[in-house]
């Protein structure tokens, strides 16, 4: 019997402990939250502070691997549990990931192409930032923003000082607006032997700065899947990664791919493999996590994943009387705006 420690009581833990369940691993939830989605359906919770070591060993003591399910875990606390028992993804890869200064930094050091931008510490450094790079330009913070929050959208110096001002003297990177024709993902897994497997990549749309849906496959021609399929395995190759990452990416109108960023777990864009693959991307990275063999990506069907946003969560009742419908709801309490509640997947014949 197998225990899989997981970092984070989302969705995405949620759905990675269902797919544990089904290869026979339990699932133990460590998160400061009490009554968490994934807590909720595993078979022990911790709930306590990242920071504190005295639960943090006791979890590492009661689990044979430990993973996470969101990328803004403390790299400390990786760290620290790492040094107890293994850990997927490394400190090292969430660090990364963490800080779109470093995580641009080291895309580009592997050869691979991101909108341009710049780092701004001041407005000083904006100004200049959008002479070099501008004028249309996206400042985001370096850390800890999803979703599209932390960030502004700019047409040259205008706006630009108050923009400065919201960031509330977080470090913030400039990055040079993509006039993309279409954003893709590929979620991309690798095992503790090396081994890469690809989903095929999904056409993604968003609104808000929120992921809305995903449409598989994307609309590019087999050149381009292949150069983003190639650029997501070198990245997770360079990482030295274990697990499930997504890598976002804007497809251009010259054929050129711009990785957006890497999120290092389970994807939303990835949501569809549940039903679109034999194994999903949460099966896939169990199996990673744990030691097991990488299963196959291919996909035995078209598929249309549709985030329930908010009020969204309102439609359920006809949904659930759409015929083929895959419905998934995540069992949160109250739909906020911009809360993700669930998701449905439509299969379309290939
Ligand atoms: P992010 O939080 O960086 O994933 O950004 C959220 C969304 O904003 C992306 O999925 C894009 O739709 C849009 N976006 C982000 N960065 C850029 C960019 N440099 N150029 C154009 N659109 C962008």
């Amino acid at each position: 019997m197998t225990t899989l420690g997981i970092l984070g009581g989302g969705q995405l833990g949620r759905m990675l402990a269902m797919a544990a369940a089904r290869l026979g691993i339990d699932c133990h939830i460590y998160c400061p939250d009490e009554n968490s989605p994934a807590a909720r359906v595993s078979t022990t919770v911790t709930v306590a502070s990242y920071y504190d070591e005295t639960p943090l060993a006791r979890f590492a003591g009661s689990v044979d691997a430990v993973t996470t399910e969101f990328e803004n875990v403390p790299a400390a606390t990786a760290r620290f549990l790492a040094a107890r028992v293994s850990v997927h993804p490394s400190a090292e890869a969430l660090e990364i990931a963490q800080d779109r200064v470093t995580e641009k930094s080291f895309i580009n050091g592997i050869g691979i192409a991101t909108a341009p931008w710049r780092s701004v510490d001041t407005l000083d450094d904006l100004t200049r930032a959008l002479d070099e790079i501008g004028p249309r330009g996206i400042l985001k913070t370096r850390r800890l923003g999803y979703d599209g929050k932390g960030q502004a959208r700019l047409n040259g110096q205008e706006g630009a000082a108050e923009a400065f001002v919201e960031m509330r003297g977080a470090p913030a990177v400039l990055e040079g607006f993509a006039a993309f024709e279409r954003e893709i993902s590929v979620i991309a897994a690798r095992g503790t032997d090396g081994t890469v497997r690809c989903y095929d990549p999904g056409e993604n749309h968003h609104s808000e700065g929120i992921l809305r849906t995903t449409t598989i496959p994307a609309r590019i021609d087999a050149i381009t899947r292949d150069a983003a399929l190639t650029m997501a395995e070198k990245i997770v190759t360079a990482l030295d990664y274990v697990g499930v990452i997504g890598v976002e990416m804007f497809a251009m109108p010259d054929g050129a791919l711009l990785v957006n960023e890497i999120a290092p777990r389970v994807h939303n864009t990835g949501h569809w493999t549940i039903e679109g693959c034999a194994v999903s991307q949460f099966e896939q990275h169990v199996r990673a996590v744990c030691g097991l063999p990488l299963g196959d990506p291919a996909r035995h069907s078209d598929a249309v994943m549709e985030n329930l946003i908010g009020d969204d969560i309102n439609a359920v009742p006809a949904l659930l009387a759409e015929p083929g419908v895959a419905l998934h709801l995540y069992g949160k309490g109250t739909a906020r705006p911009g809360r993700k509640m669930g998701h449905v997947t439509r299969l379309r014949a290939k």
